[in-house]
């Protein structure tokens, strides 16, 4: 046979091969700076265009809420905080009362260990430096005096648009959930948009909707040292995976590191975790808990995950054992085997989507 005659004779099955495909759209990639992260945004199913503004909008998105919760520049939670530590009653801008009515639901199911309200500790630390290496610890007798002070998200008392705090020492940062409840706004807007498959990935922390062109996501694990990666999780529908870790931010002072997850009982960094890993239904808990269990440690994590209405929670502790609902173990394909792993009992499913 001729290239020609080859040519002829195969083309008419060609065409209705291609023609019984559904064409797939590429994938699209965008990266971004957010929340001091690189924020990686993946959309499938929509055309580059669309999926270019989608990205142009939420980049937008994303700065204006970091410019609405940093709590130490001049910005909307900048000035709630000076309000706060008057006493008096405000009006509470847009930007920050959802987050504090969140706040205030999440410290309550965790036992307080996620308290958005120890910005003060916080400071004292140089955690919310962008960069806090080089710090030293700061004195025992000012972590004890604001320890003391008990800042709680229950200081606060909301009426209406109206806030005020019963405790001049309730400063809030919004450290440990912001970047969840950022990732919830942004899929909320990626929908309006009219996009249902993508995964919007703050350094790791991310939420995925949908597939990519039918085929489930799969996402990576952050290993606790840091680099590389401990397992995968394959994703279809909606979820969100959050990892806090000792090595996110962290400084070493004659030899011992210390990290950013502050214990609100004892005003120093939680001891006993390396990192925890959440998959849930929305970001903003999957956050808030990721950082209560890594204070909850191994002792106290399970409780305070029932609480939380968690179902699949994975802690590391510091001699290195793997804690794992069964329904975590479930999901995660671990890279290597060579982990002692302890399953705990099932969690049920919470009855209300939290
Ligand atoms: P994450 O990486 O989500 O665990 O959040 C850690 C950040 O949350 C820290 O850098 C602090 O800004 C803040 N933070 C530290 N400890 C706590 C805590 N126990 N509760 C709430 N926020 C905290
Ligand atoms: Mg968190």
């Amino acid at each position: 046979m001729t290239r020609r005659g080859f040519s002829i004779f195969w083309l008419p099955i060609l065409v209705l091969a291609v023609a019984g495909c559904q064409p797939e759209e590429p994938v699209f990639y965008s990266r971004f700076l957010a929340f001091g992260t690189l924020m990686d945004l993946t959309i499938a199913g929509v055309p580059p265009d669309r999926a270019e503004q989608a990205a142009q909008a939420l980049e937008a998105d994303f700065l204006r809420m970091h410019e609405s919760w940093h709590a130490w520049d001049p910005s909307p939670l900048g000035r709630v905080n000076r309000q706060l530590e008057s006493g008096e009653r405000f009006s509470a801008p847009a930007s920050v009362l959802p987050l504090i009515k969140l706040g205030q639901s999440l410290s309550v199911t965790s036992n307080a260990l996620f308290n958005p309200a120890i910005g003060h500790l916080i400071d004292l630390w140089g955690f919310h430096r962008d960069d806090p290496d080089g710090g030293r610890p700061p004195p025992a007798a000012e972590i004890e005096a604001l320890v003391k002070k008990s800042p709680a998200m229950s200081d606060i008392e909301i009426d209406g648009l109206t806030i005020r705090s019963s405790n001049s020492a309730v400063k809030l940062d919004f450290g440990a959930f912001g970047k969840g409840y950022g990732i919830d706004l942004a899929v909320a807007h990626l929908r309006e948009l009219g996009i249902s498959n993508a995964i919007v990935n703050a350094g790791g922390d991310l939420r995925a909707i949908g597939s990519r062109n039918g085929v489930p996501w799969r996402i990576a694990v952050r290993h606790p040292n840091g680099t590389g990666i401990m397992g995968t999780i394959e994703i279809s529908g909606d979820e969100s995976v959050f990892t806090s870790g000792d090595y996110e931010r962290y400084f070493t002072w004659k030899g011992r590191r210390y990290h950013h997850i502050l214990d609100p009982r004892t005003g120093f960094p939680a001891t006993d975790t390396t990192s925890v890993t959440v998959i849930h239904s929305n970001s903003t808990t999957a956050d808030a808990a990721a950082t209560a269990l890594f204070v909850a440690g191994p002792e106290e994590w399970f409780e305070i995950a029932e609480k939380m209405g968690l179902t699949q929670v994975l802690l590391i502790d510091q001699p290195g054992t793997l804690h794992m609902t069964p329904a975590m173990r479930q999901r995660l394909d671990l890279v290597t085997a060579n982990h002692r792993i302890e399953i705990s009992p099932p969690l049920p499913p919470a009855t209300t989507d939290r």
